[in-house]
């Protein structure tokens, strides 16, 4: 497989340290609020890019942080932190505030057929973790304690900026949002490994530490998570590209130096989801959500297919008018594969493994998912018969994960369940607004009409009408709606 690598800039064969297992991790939710669609646009990518992995043949042991501590409003240390902003704004403690939004994030990656990494682990719980992570630097000459912060020193490492798109002038954001610089630190770049002086008075989760009572910065929990559950060799790191600067690179600031050698070989970042206004955020514009979606009536798995169809290195445009053709081109797909017939015949396998090569080289080359969604049309095609194609779709639906025979076979069952009723009630269709009382009146005025009995159905649909409910006879039967 190849792969785009941030590191190097490179599209580069996708290599293991243990050959055979890939060690992943990837930078969780900080649970103060709902994630919205544009964050999980990255949890979409990442759960394909395993699952593929999976499919290929590898072992894949991924882990992921939830940040339930310390990350403040800016990545540049600087600002609010945003667990307590959160617990602040709905009058509950920080942990109740922790566990609502864990619990609301694993229930939108549900939804969106996001599997939960083999490995989550809250920040709060590794806290001995970090302090020895803090120490080992220190001891090492990396870091330095100044007003009571300890502190990375990236003045000790030959190179800082691993992610060039990215340098110093945009440390100074946080500045510009009128927070004041931390005249601690020995170099503009340097940032806190354990705070125990911070700006707001009223921190609500504190440990105690040898250098006094306080909390761990936000990237060392990264760090030292990883190094627990994956080991000193990480070889696939994901995350948001918006992660790449600061907290990609403080991360392997400090990876590295603790242990004395690379850390991690392969940088996945997967870009923004975007409005045509600019980036989505969580205070600006409408508030994106999975459960905002659904009240609209779309399907969280349309949203899926819509970002599956572009590819994860670029800016993906949201608009309702972009969602409402993924959510048409999904049903229709959906239609014609319930229009197929399980249950007949051998699956041909050379057809099978055909179309699974052609799937693996799209995939391999740089995780190309719209050539992914390509591979399905294409399996609708091939010449063979209904079980092969069934088998090829669900074979791919183990990486693209759209539940497309589930979905189909759910289809097919509606389906036959209208056409028995259809043929209830002597072949007449009856749709409107769903009310069964008014369903059955249009279906006796429809009979009526139908063994001529032209008073009778004057009478119902004069009763209709009193009820201010119109109906149209359609060649597909009778559709009535209120006026
Ligand atoms: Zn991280």
């Amino acid at each position: 497989m190849y792969l785009y690598n941030s590191a190097t800039r490179k599209k580069e064969e996708f290599q293991t340290h243990t050959p055979g297992r890939v060690e992943m991790y990837t930078c969780g939710p900080t649970v103060y609020h709902f994630a919205h669609i544009g964050n999980l646009r990255s949890y979409v990518m990442e759960d394909v890019l395993e699952k593929f992995l999976r499919w290929s043949g590898y072992d894949v042991d991924r882990v992921m942080n939830i940040t339930d501590v310390g990350h403040l409003s800016s990545d540049a240390d600087t600002g609010e932190d945003k667990m307590l902003k959160g617990a602040r704004r709905e009058h509950k403690t920080v942990m109740e505030i922790a566990q609502y939004y864990t619990d609301a994030f694993f229930a939108d990656c549900a939804k969106l057929n996001i599997k939960i990494p083999d490995v989550v682990q809250p920040a709060t719980g590794l806290i001995p973790e970090f302090i020895t992570m803090v120490q080992g630097l220190l001891d090492k000459g990396y870091a330095y304690v100044a007003g009571g912060n300890v502190y990375f020193d990236t003045s000790k490492l030959s190179r800082y900026y691993i992610f060039n798109e990215h340098d110093e002038e945009d440390l100074a954001v946080g500045v510009r949002e009128g927070v004041e610089e931390d005249g601690n630190k020995r170099n503009k770049a340097d940032f806190v490994l354990w705070f125990t002086k911070s700006k707001f008075e009223d921190q609500a989760l504190k440990w105690d530490s040898p250098w006094g009572v306080g909390y761990p910065g936000w990237h060392i929990e990264c760090s030292a998570i990883s190094l627990k559950y994956n080991g000193e060799y990480l070889d696939l790191h994901c995350g948001g590209i918006d992660n790449a600067f600061p907290h990609h690179t403080n991360e392997i600031a400090q990876s590295e130096s603790y242990l004395g050698h690379p850390w991690c070989k392969q940088w996945f970042h997967v870009h923004h989801l975007v409005t045509p206004e600019g980036k989505m955020s969580k205070s600006k514009g409408e508030f994106l959500t999975v459960s905002l979606l659904e009240e609209k009536g779309y399907d969280p798995l349309a949203y899926r297919f819509f970002c599956l169809q572009s590819h994860y290195r670029k800016a993906l445009v949201f608009t309702w008018e972009n969602l409402d053709n993924a959510q048409g081109a999904y049903n229709k797909l959906i239609a014609r594969i319930a229009a197929l017939t399980p249950g007949g015949g051998e699956v041909d396998q050379a057809v099978l493994q055909a179309q699974r090569e052609k799937f693996a080289k799209a995939m391999g080359n740089d995780l190309n998912t719209s050539l992914g969604v390509t591979a399905l049309y294409d399996a609708l095609k091939v010449k063979a018969n209904d079980e092969t194609k069934l088998a090829i779709l669900a074979d791919l639906d183990r990486v693209l994960s759209l539940s497309l025979l589930e979905k189909a076979a759910a289809k097919r069952e509606a389906d036959a369940k209208a056409k028995e009723s259809s043929a209830a009630s002597g072949g007449i269709t009856v749709t409107g607004e769903g009310d069964p009382a008014i369903d059955a009146l249009v279906l006796q005025r429809a009979q009526a009409k139908k063994a001529k009995n032209f008073a009778e159905a004057d009478r119902i649909r004069d009763e209709l009408k009193a009820q201010g409910i119109e109906v149209v006879d359609t060649k597909d039967g009778a559709v009535w709606r209120r006026v």
